[in-house]
């Protein structure tokens, strides 16, 4: 493209993380591109290559020297998917960042959608999953759940059914760049933000080509990741817990107390029984460890949050000239 183009400060950034995508790519900045370009405003495209083993990033390269407004921030390695959106929204340069999925799960073509409630003067547009295809029955059960649990536990109300797909204004985008935090829970943070906020429904869609990148693994670790980066509870459980069984024991005691006095001599198997005295003991011991985890999964990442590295290693950043990202950090 002209250089004109190439010094023009862009007006809308979109950016989405990639990861192993060498099928969609190409199709996912077309059809961006496609979407984007009617509207007549000044747009970037920033691809961020999550640590690709593919030949995602040769194709990003062939993108970008092809149309420099398709920008390329090239992690150092896999640092995955929420620090790859943060390095997007920290490179990009529009008045308006919408953050999307390069998988083409998210149609594109539903951002001009996004542009107009923010023309309405709204800072955050989420797009909700009106349905959702080609997800498994696990899947959409264990989202749903996860949701419903996290609306309950934790005092951001995080819109149900919204990823990570979104507008967000300048204001925001500059807002979520002052939270550094490792385990970083975007959709919460972009409403901890807070600002004025409103949805606009989509049809998701299945995965035009390749596999998930979210494995049962990594979705328990970004659930675990949501769920301690909002609420205290979890922690709070033992301390319940401890109440709970205290005053049942006390009940115990009493019982226990009454029928021996009530009947010196009784030799019941209950009371003088290895098995019930073994099955309680197993049980505390198990809510004991499990507290004890629970312990450590905040331990971890207050251990992650001390040490203070970078959030992700840039090893290189090309198509943003006006912007000097000398420091390659985050
Ligand atoms: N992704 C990434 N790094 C990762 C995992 C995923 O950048 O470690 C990207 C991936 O390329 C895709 C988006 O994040 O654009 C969402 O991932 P995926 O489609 O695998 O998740 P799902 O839609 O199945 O929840
Ligand atoms: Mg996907």
């Amino acid at each position: 493209m002209n250089n004109q183009q190439q010094v023009t400060r862009p007006v809308f950034s979109v950016v989405a993380p990639v990861y192993n995508e060498e099928k969609l790519i190409e199709e996912f900045c077309h059809r961006t591109v496609a979407t984007l370009e009617p509207l007549g405003e000044p747009f970037e495209i920033v691809l961020v290559n999550d640590g690709s083993r593919d030949r995602s990033l040769e194709l990003m390269y062939a993108l970008h020297l092809n149309d420099p407004r398709i920008k390329v921030v090239n992690f150092s390695r896999n640092f995955g998917h929420q620090l790859a959106i943060t390095a997007g929204a920290d490179h990009a340069g529009g008045d308006a960042v919408v953050v999307i999925d390069s998988d083409l799960q998210d149609p594109p073509e539903v951002i001009p959608e996004l542009i107009a409630k923010w023309r309405e003067g709204y800072q955050v547009v989420y797009a909700v999953r009106e349905e959702r295809q080609g997800e498994t029955w696990f899947k959409t059960t264990t989202a749903a759940l996860f949701y419903r649990l996290i609306d309950r536990i934790t005092s951001v109300n995080i819109p149900s059914d919204a990823g990570d797909f979104r507008l967000m204004d300048r204001k925001v985008v500059n807002a979520l760049g002052q939270i550094r935090e490792h385990h970083r829970f975007m959709r919460g943070l972009s409403v901890w933000v807070g600002f004025k906020s409103t949805g606009v429904t989509y049809q998701r869609h299945a995965r035009k080509a390749g596999t998930t990148k979210y494995p049962l693994r990594k979705m328990l670790k970004f659930a675990l990741d949501g769920i301690t980066s909002f609420s205290y509870l979890p922690l709070q459980l033992a301390t319940y817990m401890g109440f709970i069984v205290a005053a049942l024991s006390f009940i115990f005691i009493l019982i226990v107390f009454a029928l021996r006095l009530g009947n010196p001599t009784a030799e019941d198997a209950a009371f003088y029984g290895q098995a019930s005295t073994l099955s309680i003991v197993l049980f505390i011991g198990a809510v004991q460890l499990i507290s004890l985890g629970i312990i450590g999964e905040y331990v971890g990442r207050i251990y992650d949050e001390v040490k203070g590295r970078p959030l992700y290693i840039v090893a290189e950043a090309l198509g943003f000239e006006e912007k000097e990202h000398t420091n390659v950090t985050g």
